[in-house]
């Protein structure tokens, strides 16, 4: 035999499939706060409590009031590649956040998952996963939703333990992980409370469920999460093009910021980190603001899921449309004609 090899070629284990799943999935505390949340939103919560302990290394707890998951169906939730969002093989029509069935096992996998759910038909029951080995589901009270703990992330994994950053930054990331979901989602209410020590905590992060149309929703939840200064020196934005929506708010020149830290972007709700719209976005921005300036803003493309894939890689964040050119061009135009209007009211004002 090869010096690298070891045996004839055999089937990895189930536990070991988790945790190389979990490295894609559950980059650091953020990611699982992230899975979990989305989880929450799909099941209909209307409110979703989130605490964290110590940058939520030692603990991680997701309380919401959702649909439940019914008691026998708790092995299958943390199962991999089990899933209740799409039907069968369809990944061309996703409407959920979830569809890959892979978060909760690839959390069980790597840290100390206890799953607590009650449904309307079926009793509160509790399931925990520690380290991939899955127990037996228990009796437990809970009156409505889903409540999932998970501590001791990456307890089962040294490696990827020793390259998380201090708690402050991990709660940072979790926070900034908070508030996108909050943003796309502004009739639920969310909290963020930090738990380090035990005890109640104290709130780091609070948006309440907002209602009203379009863009009053919209002004109110951004206005929560990115400041009421932003919402008074932002210009709508409501476009259409070829069955692309662009909805949302973009800042004002004059309140741009050193750095690109109050850029959201959204596609079918879900916030994404995408180059192509980073990049129309600077073009749109070309003529109004110098290379070191950037734009607050927070911008929502809606589409046919068919027009967009968003299985391009576990984590969910960079999405791969159809018709990039399209997107772009939307954003571009879109942009500059709202901030030239803008720069031509306000420069005819000061000349009135
Ligand atoms: P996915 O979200 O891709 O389906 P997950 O591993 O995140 O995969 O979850 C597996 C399944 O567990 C979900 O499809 C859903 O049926 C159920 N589930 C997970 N979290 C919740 C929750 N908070 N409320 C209700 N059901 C949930
Ligand atoms: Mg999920």
């Amino acid at each position: 035999l090869a010096p690298n090899i070891r045996a004839s070629i055999q089937p990895l284990e189930e536990s070991a499939i988790n945790r190389i799943a979990a490295g894609e999935v559950v980059e650091r505390p953020a990611s699982a706060v992230k899975e979990l949340v989305e989880n929450a939103i799909d099941a209909g919560a209307t409110r979703i409590e989130i605490a964290v302990a110590d940058g939520g290394k030692t603990v991680i707890r997701i309380t919401d009031d959702g649909c439940g998951i019914p008691s026998e169906e708790l092995p299958l939730a943390v199962a991999r590649h089990a899933t209740s969002k799409i039907d069968g093989s369809d990944l061309l029509n996703i409407h959920s956040f979830g569809f890959r069935g892979e978060a909760l096992a690839s959390l069980g996998a790597v840290g100390r998952l206890t799953l607590t759910s009650r449904t309307d038909r079926t009793d509160a029951a509790e399931l925990s996963v520690t380290g991939g080995k899955t127990g037996s589901v228990k009796p437990a009270a809970l009156s409505k939703g889903t409540v999932v703990t998970l501590r001791d992330l990456f307890f089962a994994t040294p490696a990827r333990l020793k390259f998380l950053r201090s708690d402050r930054a991990e709660m940072q990331a979790i926070s900034d992980v908070v508030k996108r979901l909050a943003m796309a989602e502004p009739s639920i209410s969310l909290t963020l409370r930090d738990v380090s020590g035990g005890g109640e905590g104290r709130v780091t992060f609070r948006a309440d469920a907002v209602t009203g149309d379009l863009f009053d929703a919209l002004r109110g939840r951004l206005g929560q999460v990115m400041g009421r200064e932003f919402i008074d020196n932002a210009v709508p934005i409501d476009a259409d093009r070829e069955g692309i929506h662009l909805t949302g708010l973009a800042g004002l020149p004059t309140y741009s910021r050193g750095a690109a830290v109050a850029q959201y972007l959204f596609v079918n709700g879900r916030p994404v980190r995408d180059k192509l719209l980073i990049g129309a976005l600077r073009g749109a921005y070309a003529d109004f603001l110098s290379r070191d300036r950037h734009p607050a803003v927070a911008l929502f493309i809606d589409c046919d899921p068919h027009k967009v894939d968003v299985n391009v890689h576990p984590a969910k964040s960079e999405v791969r449309f159809r018709e990039p050119g399209l997107v772009r061009g939307l954003i571009v135009s879109a942009l500059r004609h709202a901030l030239a209007e803008a720069g031509h009211r306000s420069s005819s004002t000061i000349a009135g």
